[in-house]
């Protein structure tokens, strides 16, 4: 079975940046890009708060060229998911796409996060019909349409703005009474006309046919003022944060009581010896991307000591 002295799972900011400092350190990193290369950044617009970039990036091309800056120093980036990990012994087993296999001495896990959804049954039967998680993958569809982006942070913020561009309507429909989203954020959204808060609202289901045609709220709920209104809206939008990538470790790392992997104290160890965590995977607190590149330089920096103490050639 093929062998590397490192495994990278993931190809974000944490996984290219991981890639970068192993393959300088002559580790030779294989790297497997999972289901979405790149990332979440690559469904974002400008990232304007990445060092180095005083005019901003498009998030696509500042993974292409994380990209090619890890593959400049000859990091083996591969196409595949990491669909189960043996980390019972060392070297660790992977299976790729449930079937290749290959050994590691160390991994890192950067696997990312994913959208959450509200649960509600309504958001399945009318997913790739009016309901998203990605305002920027989406938006497009929605020209001069209506749409609620549910969430009151960052990202919905990011959202709604975004979408008020190409949509002529947006709703935002926030459960509490404030917006929980950066200052400039809010902003920005309180600045567009086209934007509308629904503060105290929850969203209880869609209705529509075949497609998505609007949404039953609930505002104040559980207090005298409780009221049912719905709202006619073509697409609806999931902006509520993110499940930490995990489901494929089956328990085999120790994680925290939102699902995210536990690193020991200011390195990027877990409850695995030689696995090494890095990014939103591992990071319930800042979740940015250059956060998360930083974690990934010091994830290759602990697995270069690990293989060193440990005598790995
Ligand atoms: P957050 O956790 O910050 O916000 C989630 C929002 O969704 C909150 O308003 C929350 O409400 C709401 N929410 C959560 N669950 C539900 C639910 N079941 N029903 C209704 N509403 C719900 O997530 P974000 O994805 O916005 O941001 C994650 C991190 O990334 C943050 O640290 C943020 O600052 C950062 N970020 C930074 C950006 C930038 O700097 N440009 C851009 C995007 C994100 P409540 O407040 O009631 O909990």
């Amino acid at each position: 079975m093929e062998r590397t002295k490192c495994l990278i799972i993931g190809s974000g900011p944490a996984g290219y940046t991981a890639a970068i400092y192993a393959s300088r350190a002559n580790i030779a990193p294989v790297l497997y890009e999972g289901m979405q290369p790149g990332g979440q950044l690559t469904t974002t617009t400008d990232i304007e708060n990445f060092p180095g970039y005083p005019e901003g990036i498009n998030g696509f091309e500042m993974m292409e060229d994380l990209r090619k800056q890890a593959k400049r120093f000859g990091a083996d980036l591969r196409t595949g998911e990491v669909t189960h990990i043996d980390l019972s012994k060392r070297p660790f087993v992977a299976t790729i796409d449930g079937d290749t296999t290959i050994e590691a001495e160390t991994v890192i896990v950067s696997t990312g996060a994913s959208a959450k959804y509200l649960g509600l049954a309504d958001e399945k039967k009318y997913a790739g019909m009016g309901v998203s998680a990605c305002a920027t993958c989406d938006g497009f569809f929605y020209r001069k349409k209506t749409v609620a982006v549910v969430g009151g942070g960052d990202t919905a913020c990011e959202e709604a703005h975004y979408l008020s561009n190409l949509a002529s309507k947006v709703y935002m429909i926030v459960r509490k009474d404030y917006l929980r989203a950066s200052k400039v954020m809010q902003q920005r959204v309180m600045e567009k006309d086209n934007i509308e808060i629904l503060f105290n609202t929850n969203t209880v289901g869609l209705f529509g046919s075949p497609a998505v045609e609007g949404a039953h709220l609930v505002q104040f709920k559980g207090t005298p003022e409780e009221k049912t209104l719905d709202i006619d809206i073509d697409g609806f939008f999931l902006a509520i944060g993110h499940k930490p990538n995990t489901d494929f470790l089956g328990g085999q790392l120790a994680l925290d009581e939102q699902g995210y992997i536990k690193t020991d104290g200011f390195t990027t160890a877990t409850s695995m010896e030689g696995v090494f965590a890095a990014g939103d995977v591992a990071d319930p607190r800042y979740r940015q991307a250059i956060t998360a590149a930083g974690m990934g330089c010091k994830a290759a920096l602990d697995v270069e000591k690990f293989l060193v103490d440990n005598d790995i050639k």
